[in-house]
């Protein structure tokens, strides 16, 4: 694991780093020179991530976090501060599905779905809010899905968290751009990853998790004066 001391490389947190897009993310913005806070609930997996991305981010390091938590989320970004000294970027990424009709699901499909996907959310946003109010500075990207802007049956509970996800994206941008922090939105189609079969669709015409990384990238990218709000991520050709 690297772990050098604190420096003026920008810091990024991603949630839900374990695998998938946030495996992707942190590929991304470490061959950007980010120094890097992994979280998710499986530190082994994250620990496959630091071997990936430890040649080319100047510091990584892990932290086991279940993001329904909120004590455990308050610990630990306590842990990430003084180890990252600052915090650039933080991309609340972590998310589940679970798809069924809504009269077939249980209230722990409905509870996991919305603690994880939007209060999950809240819990890191308010964890690190403070501290780039202080610096005047910082992004905050918030991984969606075009489920969070399209009804489909099934996905009850999976679209009203991200429906959910998008007010509150829009109103922490409204409260936070007079402080130089810009919140914004991803909102892809179906991604090639564990999260969901995708039955019926095929992987070489879906999104890969690496489409959703470059347009983190991108948007890190932007000039200072410019705010991208939203971006809506569909694959060239329908799956
Ligand atoms: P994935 O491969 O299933 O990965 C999900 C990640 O979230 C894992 O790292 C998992 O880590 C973490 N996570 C889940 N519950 C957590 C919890 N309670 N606490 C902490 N971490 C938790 O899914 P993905 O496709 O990469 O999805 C990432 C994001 O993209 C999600 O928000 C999803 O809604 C969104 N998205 C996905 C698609 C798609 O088709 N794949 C499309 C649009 C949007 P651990 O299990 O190790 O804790």
């Amino acid at each position: 694991m690297s772990n050098k001391s604190a420096s003026s490389e920008p810091v990024a947190v991603i949630t839900g780093a374990s695998r998938g897009i946030g495996a992707a993310i942190a590929r991304e913005l470490a061959r950007r020179g980010h120094r890097l806070a992994l979280l998710s609930r499986d530190r082994e997996k994250l620990r496959e991530v630091v071997q990936e991305v430890a040649g080319e981010s100047p510091a990584v390091e892990t932290f086991s976090c279940d993001l329904q938590d909120p004590q455990q989320v308050e610990k630990t970004f306590e842990a990430i501060l003084p180890w990252a000294g600052q915090i650039d970027v933080l991309v609340n990424n972590a998310g589940l599905g679970i798809f069924a009709p809504l009269h077939e699901l249980s209230d722990t499909d409905w509870d996991s779905q919305l603690n994880t996907n939007l209060r999950g959310v809240f819990y890191c946003s308010r964890a690190v809010i403070p501290a780039m109010i202080s610096q005047q500075s910082g992004t905050i990207i918030n991984i969606s899905s075009l489920a969070g802007k399209n009804a489909f049956a099934g996905g009850s509970a999976y679209c009203a968290s991200k429906w959910g996800l998008q007010g509150l994206t829009y109103c922490m941008a409204e409260e936070l751009r007079q402080h130089n922090i810009r919140v914004s939105i991803i909102c892809p189609g179906s991604v090639h990853t564990e999260f969901s079969p995708h039955k019926g669709k095929d992987p070489a015409k879906m999104l890969q998790p690496e489409d959703v990384a470059k347009t983190v990238g991108w948007l890190l990218e932007q000039s200072p004066q410019s705010f991208v709000s939203e971006i809506s991520l569909r694959p060239t050709q329908k799956p």
